[in-house]
């Protein structure tokens, strides 16, 4: 008997650990299990003919709300392809109105829950080894036959279920990698534990309180395992990873003591975060660490009524001193459309939070996910969501659709300049002209929407031009200037050879050399290939550092192997 476990990931980048760990968990039994990853990317058609070349008798599918349309279709040709080729599927998607799911969809299983027991006992089910009767968690097709001579006609199907299943011991779980080869550029997921204290009402974590935790010294095998193999990026997909502090103190002191270069990002609950955590973590390496936490509102009405209990100023507490140290990127999510902040206490909660200057903000929309509490309250804030995956709200009693709209185009601005990290002097320049952040923002996705820029790819060099253009239509400062801080931004993390027409280029060669050959003289050799001098004509690096903004010709040093240290190898006057 052969098993495909089907993932289809959101980016090609990523990697599915669900189907990972069934394959791990059932590992010792006697079939053939193998799995198939795609993305969302992928053309449909080509998933099909990749999974029925593996000639398989039945088919798994992981399913997640960016996933759900994609496997419904690809499970409907499948089963228009050859119909002996069983279906079965699993997942977050699938879990809550399993029943009707596997009644309107093709194929004949669905694990409600947790995965690994139920489907091991599904397998040995398939392998003879269990009635099908005695396994929790597991929804299944019953057909009722009608037999009349010589013919044998299918009059009813009905979805049977035999009850709920326990929440596994975790400790139980087999580590789902053994072969990192294929996934050396993916990011790897790992699940140290199951489970969240809290109980938002959009989360379907909320579902079941309580937490479970793997053996801590297993978890540091385990995690060893990633850094020997060299693995780029850990996402945990724990919950709140620091809810145990004294769990995450040991893990993380663990991680701090190794070498490796792998880089583990967790999300935490900065409110969490006590005096001796910020201890421990001031140890870590710069990079080995990202932080992703949740603030999704500054209203405390909001937070209220989605039952957060996180306050917002110990969250700024936290994140300013993390900051401080230096060393640990720090994502924060914002969600818009939650109950209770319309579209002026949304502005207010991305400006606090814009001015703890993370390095990535992530600006959400709420979402009514099936069985989450919120989706059962949608009524009574007047929320209208999408009855599409990923069933988005559509507006509210809150916030219209409209407003809801200019967010999503903000969203994508903020993603594209600020979560980039390339653009930092530009947008340090704009700010000096907005009240707040969200201001010069929201203008610049109007900008962009006037010129058509959400409608069609524009090449990279034109993200830096809008600029100059923006501000010729909008702002109407100082342009020589700009152009300058644009050429800054534009060095650091492009070609050097050479520069848009849009940027000024003075050659001085003979100045350039005479610049280079003083520095090395002090500090050793530079790499032809690696350095570039440039010159400005303003003195950038002060307003960088200082907001100030100081005419005159200045030299400054870009190296391709430190992007972000720009050195002023500017000439002393009469030097
Ligand atoms: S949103 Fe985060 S903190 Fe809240 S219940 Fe879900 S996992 Fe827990």
């Amino acid at each position: 008997m052969k098993v495909v476990l089907t993932a289809i990931n959101a980016k090609f980048t990523h990697s599915n650990l669900a189907v990972r760990s069934l394959k791990a968990y059932t590992a010792n039994m006697h079939y053939n299990s193998i799995i198939k990853e795609f993305s969302i990317n992928d053309r449909k058609e080509r998933i099909v003919e990749e999974l029925l070349e593996e000639e398989p008798d039945i088919i798994g599918f992981s399913c997640y709300i960016w996933n759900i349309e994609y496997v419904t279709y690809i499970a409907k040709l499948i089963k228009s392809i050859d119909r002996k080729i069983e279906i079965i599927y699993g997942g977050p998607e699938v879990s809550y109105d399993a029943e009707y799911f596997l009644r309107n969809n093709p194929g004949e299983y669905l694990i409600s829950g947790e995965g690994e027991e139920t489907y091991r006992e599904f397998i040995e089910y398939k392998l003879g080894e269990k009635q099908l009767e005695g396994i929790k968690g597991l929804y299944y097709k019953v057909a009722n036959i009608q037999y009349s001579p010589g013919k044998a006609e299918v009059i009813e199907e009905k979805v049977c279920f035999n009850g709920k299943r326990e929440l596994m011991d975790i400790n139980k779980t087999v580590f789902a990698y053994d072969n990192t080869i294929e996934l050396k550029n993916k990011v790897i997921y790992y699940e140290a534990t199951r489970g969240c204290p809290f109980g938002c009402k959009y989360c379907l974590s909320s579902a079941h309180r309580g937490v479970r935790f793997l053996d801590i010294n297993r978890v540091k095998s385990e995690l060893k395992f990633f850094i020997e193999n060299d693995i780029k990026l850990v996402k945990f997909v724990d919950r709140t990873f620091n809810c145990n502090g004294n769990y995450a103190r040991e893990l993380w002191s663990f991680l701090i003591e190794e070498k490796g270069s792998t880089v583990f990002h967790f999300e935490i609950a900065a409110d969490l975060l006590r005096d001796e955590d910020i201890a421990v973590l001031a140890r870590a390496p710069k990079g080995k660490f990202q932080f992703e936490i949740g603030v999704q509102s500054t209203n405390n009405e909001t937070l209220k009524n989605i039952n957060r209990q996180a306050e917002f100023n110990k969250i700024a507490e936290a994140v300013n001193r993390i900051k401080e140290l230096g060393t640990i990127k720090q994502h924060l999510d914002l969600i818009a459309g939650l109950p209770g902040e319309d579209y002026n206490s949304f502005k207010k909660s991305f400006n606090d939070v814009y001015a703890l200057g993370p390095e990535e903000i992530q600006l959400g929309f709420l979402k009514l996910l099936k069985g989450s509490p919120m989706r059962r309250e949608a009524e009574t804030w007047g929320i209208t969501h999408s009855p599409f995956p990923p069933y988005e709200i559509i507006k509210s009693n809150d916030i219209s659709y409209k407003e809801l709209v200019i967010l999503k185009r903000v969203e994508e601005i903020v993603d594209k300049y600020y979560n980039s990290q390339k653009f930092g002097t530009i947008i340090k320049f704009f700010l000096m002209h907005y009240k707040k952040p969200f201001d010069f923002y929201y203008e610049l996705s109007q900008f962009f929407q006037k010129q058509g820029y959400f409608k069609r790819n524009i090449s990279s060099v034109d993200y830096y031009k809008v600029f100059i253009d923006f501000n010729a239509e909008v702002i109407e400062g100082n342009e020589l200037f700009l152009t300058e801080i644009i050429k800054y931004d534009y060095l650091k993390y492009n070609k050097k050879k050479y520069l848009p027409e849009f940027l000024h280029r003075v050659v001085h060669k003979e100045k350039v050399q005479n610049i280079k050959k003083s520095y090395e003289r002090i500090h050793g050799r530079l790499d032809e290939g690696k350095v570039h001098i440039e010159s400005f004509r303003v003195k950038v690096l002060a307003f960088r550092d200082e907001g100030i903004i100081i005419p005159g010709e200045h030299f400054y040093l870009f190296n391709d192997e430190d992007k972000d240290t720009v050195i002023d190898v500017t000439p002393s006057e009469g030097s």
